[in-house]
């Protein structure tokens, strides 16, 4: 599932690419119709104006005041192919100059589209926008710029680690004083965009064990905490998250973006990088968890 990175990392590659450069909306395409809410005919004409985040959710501002809120869920997927590039990718060369993939990966981002997993599709003067989704839990959402931030889903996101002070997330903790650190991070709520993978590892930054009861982190504990949740997720950010260009090595091979950065997440049974202990994986509120028993301690 895409965390808050990952959409940071494809906010920040759709703008590279699409911004200034791709003309106006000529067609949308909706092959499933719950994926898309709202009128599509709205944003035609539009020009892209700007791409905008807010937690996991992707913002996209047209030119005629509309937006496109893009919410990935599961196995969304956001592909942009420029004009003649639609087809199979043939060389490595095309995909750095005329694509970009990001979301939940698979073979999506470098196969023929549309397909059977294409459930919107925005024709541009300049190149399509495909939004695919497997399982589709994901959606796009077009409605007035003005009520983005009145959306459900926005506005009950709590602040983001880089927007938090310590004293804030020390005095939200208190009031879940008796949950696991581990469950009480995930909530968005609480704080937004950190996921399983980050809040695993934003834990293992700050040597607290997840187990721990947020009432008995102290105030220190909790500035380290919220420091590493900026780092690990800058760190991911800078690592290029689950792009084409991390899915695609130069070699041919499928690679796995999280070897980039991650310390424990998915590492259960290989050594902890600072004291070789063996990294432990265990459920907690129903989400796996993983920690280094030594490096994390629970008293
Ligand atoms: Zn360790």
């Amino acid at each position: 599932m895409p965390e808050l990175p990952e959409v940071e990392t494809i906010r920040r590659g759709l703008e590279e690419k699409m911004l200034g450069r791709v003309g106006k909306v000529l067609d949308v395409k909706v092959y499933e119709q719950k994926s898309l809410i709202g009128e599509p005919e709205i944003i035609l004409g539009a020009e892209i104006e700007g791409f905008d985040r807010k937690g996991k959710a992707l913002i996209v501002h047209f030119s005629n005041g509309f937006s496109a809120i893009i919410h990935l869920r599961m196995t969304g997927q956001l592909i942009w192919r420029e004009k003649y590039s639609c087809g199979d990718i043939k060389s490595e060369q095309e995909i750095v100059e005329k694509t970009f993939a990001g979301g939940h990966p698979s073979e999506n981002f470098v196969a023929k589209l549309p397909n059977k997993q294409t459930r919107v599709e925005i024709v541009f003067e300049n190149g399509v926008l495909f939004f695919n989704d497997q399982r589709k839990f994901g959606f796009i959402k077009i409605l007035e710029r003005d009520e983005v931030k009145k959306d459900k889903f926005i506005k009950k996101l709590a602040k983001e680690p880089w927007e938090m002070t310590p004293e804030e997330l020390f005095s939200k903790l208190q009031k879940h004083k008796g949950a696991p650190i581990k469950t009480v991070i995930l909530d968005q709520t609480v704080i937004a965009g950190l996921g399983n993978i980050y809040a695993d590892e934003a834990l293992y930054f700050s040597g607290i064990n997840p187990k721990r009861k947020a009432g008995e982190l102290t105030e220190e504990e909790t500035g380290i905490l919220l420091l590493g949740a900026r780092k690990v997720m800058e760190k991911s950010i800078e690592a290029g998250g689950s792009t084409i260009r991390n899915y695609v090595k130069s070699d041919g091979t499928r690679g796995d973006y999280l070897d980039l950065f991650a310390e424990v997440y998915n590492r259960e049974g290989k050594e902890c990088r600072k004291c070789k202990t063996k990294i432990v994986k265990e459920k907690l509120g129903g989400r796996g968890t993983h920690y280094c028993p030594k490096c994390q301690k629970e008293n």
